[in-house]
């Protein structure tokens, strides 16, 4: 059987995600991406065989040519950078985590319009403003919040945010209250934004005690992976 420890790392994790929502105070429900980015089908069907329903692929091609492959019915969530010519190829995917422009959120709510369901979206902020790293500047919140209500062809469901790689605790605490902040900052414009997708395996735990509600993990499931 491909990843043997996938079941005791996934139950480690847990144990941890509960103890980081005590010590967090927000009482959140917390949902695991498994995150299968540059591994073959075998590694989203052993997430399935381990109790996970939620999988997590940063490029579309990849996940396109993976998902007839596997067999067992999973949520699909697209977290890389998605190109505008590509979002006509999303439909497979139930939630997109990389809204970062006003120019995709419009090209993703005509394409939402023209299948008629609006496409779940999270809109991707960057809190730290690191230039390396795409999504919005927190100050666009307001005026964007309002703008993306007049999108009927998206559903704005909450925030998704990357915190810099090996930061401090306090950093990366900072980063993730300003991703909280920027979602209830869309629910005060009306946006069902309720989801917080934060944290990844180096960061998960600082992420929940924040409030996440989505955390996208792979390294910490399925150990390194080659590419
Ligand atoms: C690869 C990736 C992850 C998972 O990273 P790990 O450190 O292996 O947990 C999470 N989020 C995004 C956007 C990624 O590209």
């Amino acid at each position: 059987m491909p990843f043997p420890d996938l079941p005791d790392r996934l139950a480690e994790v847990r144990a941890r995600i509960d103890d980081a929502i005590r010590r967090g105070g927000h009482g959140q429900a917390v949902t695991v991406v498994a995150v299968t980015k540059t591994y073959g089908p075998d590694a989203p069907r052993a997430a399935w065989e381990a109790g996970l329903r939620d999988v997590g692929e940063n490029k579309v091609q990849e996940a396109l040519a993976k998902m007839p492959q596997v067999g067992v019915s999973l949520r699909w969530h697209l977290i890389g950078h998605l190109q505008r010519n590509k979002v006509k190829q999303i439909d497979p995917f139930d939630l997109i985590h990389s809204m970062d422009s006003a120019r995709l959120a419009d090209a993703l709510a005509a394409h939402g319009s023209a299948r008629g369901r609006p496409v779940e979206v999270l809109v991707q902020v960057n809190v730290s403003a690191e230039e390396t790293k795409g999504g919005y500047q927190p100050s666009m919140f307001v005026q964007e919040a309002g703008r993306l209500r007049g999108l009927s062809g998206i559903a704005v469901r909450g925030v998704m945010t990357m915190a810099p790689f090996d930061a401090p605790e306090a950093t990366l605490r900072s980063v993730f209250a300003g991703a909280r902040r920027c979602a209830e900052v869309l629910r005060a414009a009306g946006h069902p934004a309720t989801e917080l997708s934060m944290g990844m395996s180096g960061d998960y735990e600082v992420a929940v005690e924040e409030g996440a509600t989505l955390v996208r993990l792979g390294t910490v499931l399925f150990g390194a992976r080659a590419a």
